[in-house]
């Protein structure tokens, strides 16, 4: 699929999802023909819209309420501080939920990476404190910070129509592989003694990491590797100075999913690592909080493969397979045995059969 079909497909599918939603349009003519009468103080966001004479008529449903939701709140900072916060909430805890549930049911218990180390619902508790902690201590206030610098670079926040799809797929691939480097060294400098006593020794407190434990980490930790996920958005402002805040929630949500499941200690038959090889997953990163040493990085295999941090790793997964390759030989050997031994007891049975008269007795010609 080419990247034009992939990105009209996306389009597409966003757009008739959001068709069913009420039309927004009644509200935002209502509030800007306010605005420009005078009926109503116009806002920071009215003001704008006016001025940039948007046809509203011929936007997605979604970006008509996108439009609404900033005539609503009035204020761009306020509006987009808000939605940002309440946006990385919803999908850092929604996407821990399905990751809770499996961890609930046995059954998934075959795809864990260390079944013998499932997490208590006490110890899940206690790693929700902290995370909702470091969310309003230091997330709130640089989510917060970020999007009148990033304004000020030259980010849209309030314009509608979104940037195409195409070029928001660019800037996130960017982002990613940014945020990829960024990690990889500040992660390994976290592992220096007295920067890992001091807070890195956080993170690692659970040796078979679950999915609400991806940002269980002192503060200072959650700033310093934030720098690396909103660095990537600030430097693309800065030197191209086009970026739209919708492009940076796709970001931040494909982020969050690729940290959250990175810890949930599952490697599925059909996780991402399996079907695109250089992607990290949680087979990659549970060997960090397992072994405490080697891959460093977030999303992608070739930094830690090319400064030689996965050694310990891959030794570990070839030992793994060559055990499984011995158990499995084992395995057979022994089946053959047992399948021997039940077919030599069915010809001792067949013979016996064979060798009995209508009435039971042995029959006379043998
Ligand atoms: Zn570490
Ligand atoms: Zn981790």
């Amino acid at each position: 699929m080419s990247l034009t079909t992939l990105s009209q497909t996306l389009s597409n599918t966003l757009a008739t999802s959001f068709t069913y939603l009420p039309s927004a349009l009644p509200y935002i003519a209502r509030t800007l023909s306010q605005a420009s009468n005078g009926t109503l103080t116009a806002s920071e966001s009215a003001r704008h819209y006016l001025e940039s004479n948007i046809d509203f008529t011929t936007l997605s449903v979604f970006e008509q309420w996108w439009a609404a939701w900033y005539l609503l709140i009035g204020s761009h900072t306020i509006a987009t501080g808000l939605m940002s916060f309440i946006m990385h909430e919803v999908v850092y805890f929604g996407r821990c939920v399905p990751w809770i549930i499996i961890d609930a049911i046995p059954y998934f218990r075959k795809w864990k990476l260390q079944p013998g180390k499932v997490p208590t619902p006490q110890e899940q508790w206690e790693c929700t404190k902290l995370v909702l902690f470091s969310h309003f201590t230091i997330e709130l206030p640089a989510i917060w910070f970020f999007h009148p610098l990033a304004e000020f670079l030259g980010m849209s926040t309030w314009q509608v129509p979104f940037p195409p799809w195409k070029t928001m797929a660019l800037q996130v691939l960017f982002f990613f592989i940014f945020e990829d480097a960024f990690h990889y060294w500040a992660h390994r400098a976290l592992h220096y003694g007295p920067l890992y006593k001091k807070i890195h020794k956080i993170h690692h407190k659970y040796s078979a990491p679950f999915g609400l434990a991806a940002e269980y980490a002192h503060p200072l930790e959650v700033f310093i590797l934030g720098t690396g996920t909103l660095g990537g958005p600030i430097l693309y402002c800065a030197f191209f100075h086009d970026l739209h805040v919708f492009a940076m929630y796709i970001w931040i949500t494909l982020r969050l999913f690729q940290a959250i499941d990175a810890h949930s200690g599952y490697d599925f038959p059909w996780s991402l690592q399996h079907i695109f090889w250089l992607w990290s997953g949680a087979d990659h990163h549970d060997f960090h909080h397992m072994a405490f040493m080697n891959n460093y990085s977030t999303s992608f295999r070739y930094l830690d493969y090319i400064f030689g941090t996965d050694d310990k790793y891959r030794a570990y997964k070839n030992r793994l397979s060559a055990e499984e390759e011995r158990v499995n030989a084992t395995e057979q050997k022994w089946k053959e045995q047992v399948e021997a031994e039940i077919e030599k007891e069915g010809l001792r049975a067949e013979r016996e059969a064979e060798g009995k008269g209508w009435w039971g007795e042995k029959d006379k010609k043998d």
